[in-house]
């Protein structure tokens, strides 16, 4: 997210020289470096401009204490910058009501349809009755594809294949979820390639009618300034609540991210980071700050193993670990646990300084494809008691993999260090406490 971003403020933040006092003289420069990385990152001139004067104001004459390096005292300005230009602090969606309708607007292709289901599976896991609702009656395909969705994350989706006037669907809709209990009804309706006049006129009259509770405006966060662009047309019109920020798994440069709320003056509420339904997130605008100036997010990092982390399996592998039987298939389970958690690059770019090291390296699921392939060419007796596997089975396990040798004997060789570094644990009593840290 954001590589490179993050590489080229780390750079401007470096070339601030001298001690003692930040000066006009010595930050003019460095402002300035960090000015171009914004607007090469596609945020609204206008935004770099009061970002960096803001800046320099608060960098001016500060005195820099014996303990931070200039560099450092900078950093944190930029980080205040950053954040307070993203909107300061997390914004929540409004979901009171019975039920209560939130409305999802954007342009065809900004990724509605599949954050309608994201946000579906999230309001379910927190426990809430949800009812979908298909409104786009242009696009057969995007009903389906809802109905797709809602079968996935186990959420009711209500269409009417037939009907062409949306208001009815979305009355019809509201009405049922009203009959059947469920409290929250998400609405996703048509978009178009381009802002036209009828898609507008349709979705101003859905809000009218309908008075959502919370009104989404979900935009690509790789289109850049059109993103910014649509956005304040679609404010205009609509008057929405949030911003939906989509596709920022991608190779997005974040001047969307940015500089949408400084233009529309409405808070990004969340963000969308693939294509699987777990990937949204809250929009938290300090740890997103931390992430641009590679501060990484431990925060967030945290969360995120705290929400894929199965304490059953947990107290399994522990047992197995205390017991000295740790076998392949509970290397293969925890590999599952770590998928579960997202994109990996990503994941490591929450680790501070990690993100930097990592920019050209390309980490991802697929890293773990031939880990897995190996272990699946085991037999069930080989994965339970490792110690089998000679030289002839590695033979046959290459080969039944599609790997070679070496990468077999890669692989047991680190899973052995991992087994002599579990004994070591055992013996010293601490392998709870140490599995514990790991997660
Ligand atoms: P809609 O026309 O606005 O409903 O857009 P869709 O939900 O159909 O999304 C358009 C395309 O973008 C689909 O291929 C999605 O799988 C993809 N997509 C949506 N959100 C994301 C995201 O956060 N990251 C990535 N990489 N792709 C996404």
């Amino acid at each position: 997210m954001f590589d490179s971003l993050s590489v080229k403020l780390d750079r401007a933040i470096k070339t601030l020289k001298g001690q003692g006092k930040i000066s006009e003289i010595n930050v003019a420069s460095t402002i300035k470096e960090i000015r171009r990385a914004l607007v090469e990152a596609d945020v609204n001139y206008k935004v770099a401009k009061e970002v960096t004067d803001g800046i320099k104001e608060k960098a001016l004459g500060r005195d820099v204490l014996i303990a931070v390096s200039p560099g450092q005292l900078l950093t944190k300005i930029v980080h205040e910058e950053l954040t307070s230009l993203m909107g300061g602090s997390q914004a929540d969606i409004n979901i009171t009501g019975d039920p209560a309708v939130i409305l999802i607007s954007g342009l065809q292709g900004s990724g509605k349809t599949t954050f309608t289901g994201k946000l579906a599976n999230r309001l379910k896991k927190q426990g809430r009755q949800v009812l979908l609702v298909a409104c786009d009656i242009y696009r057969p395909a995007a009903i389906d594809q809802l109905k797709v969705l809602g079968e996935q994350v186990g959420v009711e989706v209500y269409a009417e294949p037939e009907n062409k006037n949306a208001l009815q669907i979305a009355q019809n809709g509201i009405a049922q979820a009203k009959k059947t209990g469920k409290k929250i009804v998400i609405v996703d309706t048509a978009g178009r390639l381009a802002v036209d006049d009828q898609m507008m006129a349709e979705i101003e009259g859905l809000k009218k009618s309908l008075k959502p509770t919370e009104t989404l405006f979900v935009v690509d966060s790789m289109t850049g300034q059109d993103a910014v662009n649509t956005a304040k047309t679609f404010n205009e019109r609509l008057n929405f609540d949030g911003v939906v920020l989509t596709k920022l798994d991608g190779d997005t440069r974040g001047g969307a991210a940015l500089s949408i709320r400084a233009v529309v003056d409405k808070p990004i509420k969340f963000i969308s980071t693939g294509e699987k339904m777990d990937a949204i997130d809250l929009f938290h605008p300090d740890r997103m700050a931390q992430r641009i100036l590679g501060m990484g997010d431990v925060v967030s990092l945290v969360e995120k193993a705290q929400e894929a982390f199965d304490q059953q399996e947990a107290d399994r592998i522990n047992k197995k670990i205390r017991k000295n039987q740790f076998g392949f298939d509970d290397f293969l389970s925890q590999i599952d646990q770590i998928k579960k958690m997202g994109n990996i690059k990503d994941l490591m770019g929450m680790i501070p300084g990690m993100g930097k090291a990592l920019k050209d390296v390309d980490v991802d699921d697929d890293s773990f494809k031939p880990i897995e392939a190996i272990i699946k060419s085991m037999t069930p007796k080989e994965r339970e008691n490792p110690d089998l596997i000679n030289g002839s089975r590695r033979q046959r396990i290459a080969k039944g993999s599609g790997t070679s040798v070496q990468e077999v004997n890669n692989l047991m060789k680190q899973f052995e260090q991992m087994r002599k570094m579990m004994k070591t644990m055992n013996k010293m009593g601490g392998a709870k406490a140490a599995l514990g840290n790991m997660m």
